[in-house]
């Protein structure tokens, strides 16, 4: 059976998804829903209402058969969709096979070392990937995985099988915390934690520090108790929050001072990580 994703978006070249130049590629959809969210028309897949149809100004969008059809080469990318969209979706999504993209992704060779795939939550669709990462790393491609870490990766270990590693975020360590920040249980976050420590499968570790609505001090202590003695070797990223796109309660919510986030950096070099980056 052929497998499709909503692919959001392929940017050719990046350098802030992993080491070296990568392609990206985001999928559609997540499942769970941060405050903080700075992307949040990725977090549902379009259903199909129509509102955004009429608002288009370039006649892109069309409703047939009761889908909405996005047409990309009249498109010109003015995002009215996106802002009318009630339901935190964009018509703007292509469902396309692991050889659509393999496809796409082989065509930036030599200038790329690998890719990335993110989202919305990319491991909601394990199977795609791992058929995508394979047709990669035979091409000589690296393969990495960037997620929320809501979904059980012990599910998906195959995957992991064909992954260089996993950019995974860590959003909080208190279950209320976290529930609150994300809508998502903490435990799955934890336990896949310690699934890709164990299979030396961590790319990098990320905080995204939210005044006084997350709890970094318990994140730091609690990953590195995690990893042990691996905590030398793990890159962590201690991320600012930054209001830039993000739409509710904390939109107007203020970013936390450098201040602060050197004192987490020294934190974190406490509790024995050699890598901190702050972003
Ligand atoms: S971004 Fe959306 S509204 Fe704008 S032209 Fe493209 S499809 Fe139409
Ligand atoms: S993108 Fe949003 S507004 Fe447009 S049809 Fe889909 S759900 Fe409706």
């Amino acid at each position: 059976m052929e497998l499709f994703a909503p692919v959001n978006k392929i940017i050719p070249f990046s350098l802030v998804d992993g080491p070296g130049s990568r392609c990206s590629i985001f999928l559609q959809g997540c499942n769970i829903a941060c405050a903080y969210c700075h992307n949040p028309e990725t977090q549902n897949l379009c259903r199909n209402c129509g509102l955004c149809v009429e608002q288009c100004p370039a006649g892109a969008l069309q409703k047939l058969d009761g889908h909405v059809r996005w047409n990309k080469e009249a498109c010109v990318q003015c995002d009215t969709c996106i802002h009318v969209c009630p339901h935190k979706a964009s018509p703007k999504v292509e469902w396309l096979t692991p050889d659509d993209v393999f496809e796409t992704v082989n065509s930036y060779q030599p200038f790329i070392r690998g890719i990335t795939v993110s989202g919305g939550e990319c491991m909601l669709h394990p199977d795609w990937m791992r058929e995508l990462f394979s047709r990669c790393r035979a091409a000589g491609l690296g393969t990495l995985i960037d997620s929320n870490g809501c979904v059980d990766f012990t599910a998906h270990e195959d995957l992991l099988d064909v992954a260089d590693g996993v950019m995974l975020d860590v959003k909080g360590w208190d279950p209320e915390v976290f529930r609150c920040l994300t809508t998502g249980d903490v435990s799955t976050v934890k336990r896949n934690l310690a699934l890709l420590a164990e299979r030396g499968k961590i790319e990098e570790l990320r905080i995204v520090v939210v005044p006084e609505r997350n709890d970094p001090e318990d994140t730091i202590a609690g990953i590195a108790q995690t990893l042990g003695e691996a905590v030398g070797t793990t890159k962590l990223k201690l991320i600012k929050f930054r209001p830039f796109g993000v739409v509710g309660e904390l939109a107007s919510a203020t970013s936390p001072t450098d201040e602060r986030m050197a004192e987490l950096e020294q934190l974190a070099h406490d509790a024995g990580f050699a890598t901190v980056e702050i972003r």
